[in-house]
């Protein structure tokens, strides 16, 4: 069944944070009234400047691991609070376990209060250092589990547990979205993943900086796919994780030489220690999410990193 209709009234975590900011104006676009929580830890305001204005959105700035609830109906909860960038999670381990955990049981009492759909963002780490290339939803993951990214790949690992717990024990109707690195404009230029760092250095002057060999690979889908995929996701009777990404598979040195051409910079570069545990693969099995959801992603890196370069240039000084 359809939820996603105008006059619907859903609850985002995270509203104000990357992804949660694109999937606030995309919910208000099709006439859903949004309740938006986020503690601004790493979400910022800022990239709710166009809809903060809107009268069928709410910001509320709290921090949902403390618990939280909403009056009224509610036709979905969207739980997408939490750090996402490995320096972020890095920086605040316990307050990420502690997102994935107290923060993903409050949303699931909110959904299972109002009898309302409960989706989850989960991640492609939950697959870890992948033994299996590329990832279908029924691979179990190789994850270190007390090593440092273990803080996000665990909690979201739970998350996912305690989700399918209360579809099992309550009935709850859930859907689990496994997303893979996503980039695009409202990216923070100090949230240290790759492609906001390569964009930046790029446009400053400064080294590009590639971990390691520069050999490893990514995934990399733009924000307007990703969004597009986690809402037919959201909108269909799936009740099984999906991945949501983008299939084509680079690896960072090919990354870091299409940021220069693309930006026109003479930025050299240069290699630092490769960080613990950093996965050397990665890359969605999107099999079920073509033939489950229809949905596939458009947008070629090198189509998606032109506005990207934008964005961080219309926020970052030149050199
Ligand atoms: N990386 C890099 N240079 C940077 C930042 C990251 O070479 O300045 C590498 C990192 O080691 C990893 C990949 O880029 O192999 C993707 O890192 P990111 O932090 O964007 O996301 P992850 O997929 O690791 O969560």
């Amino acid at each position: 069944m359809t939820i996603l209709t105008s006059g619907a009234r859903m609850v985002v975590t995270g509203a104000a944070g990357f992804l949660g900011s694109h999937m606030v104006a995309r919910l208000l676009d099709a006439g859903v009234e949004v309740v938006g929580l986020d503690d601004l830890s790493s979400g910022r305001v800022d990239n709710l400047a166009a809809v903060m204005s809107n009268p069928s959105f709410e910001l509320r700035v709290a921090d949902v691991s403390d618990g939280f609830t909403v009056d009224g109906a509610v036709d979905a909860v969207l739980h997408l609070a939490s750090p996402a960038s490995p320096v972020d999670y890095l920086a605040r381990p316990i307050e990420t376990l502690r997102v994935g955990s107290e923060g993903t049981r409050a949303a699931l009492e909110l959904a299972l209060d109002r009898s309302a759909r409960f989706f989850l963002s989960s991640t492609s780490e939950i697959y870890g250092d992948p033994l299996v290339h590329p990832q279908p939803e029924t691979y179990w993951g190789n994850v270190n589990p007390i090593g440092v990214r273990s803080v996000y790949d665990e909690a979201k690992r739970y998350a996912e547990a305690l989700t399918y717990a209360h579809a099992r024990a309550h009935g709850l109707d859930v859907r689990v979205a496994r997303i893979f690195n996503t980039y695009g404009p409202h990216m923070r230029p100090d949230d240290g993943r790759v492609v906001s760092n390569f964009i930046v250095q790029a446009l400053s002057g400064h080294d590009l900086t590639v971990y390691g060999d520069g050999r490893q690979t990514r995934s990399f889908c733009y924000v307007d796919d990703e969004i597009d995929g986690l809402l037919a996701l959201l909108d269909s009777d799936v009740e099984d994780p999906v991945n949501i990404g983008n299939d084509g598979e680079f690896d960072m040195l090919t990354l870091a030489e299409l940021v220069l051409e693309l930006t026109g910079s003479s930025s050299r570069i240069v290699h630092e220690d490769l960080p613990l545990d950093d996965p050397r693969v990665r890359r969605p099995d999107l099999t079920r999410a073509r033939t489950e959801l229809g949905w596939e992603p458009r947008v070629s890196l090198r189509d998606g990193l032109i506005p990207t370069i934008a964005y961080f240039a219309s926020i970052t000084p030149s050199a």
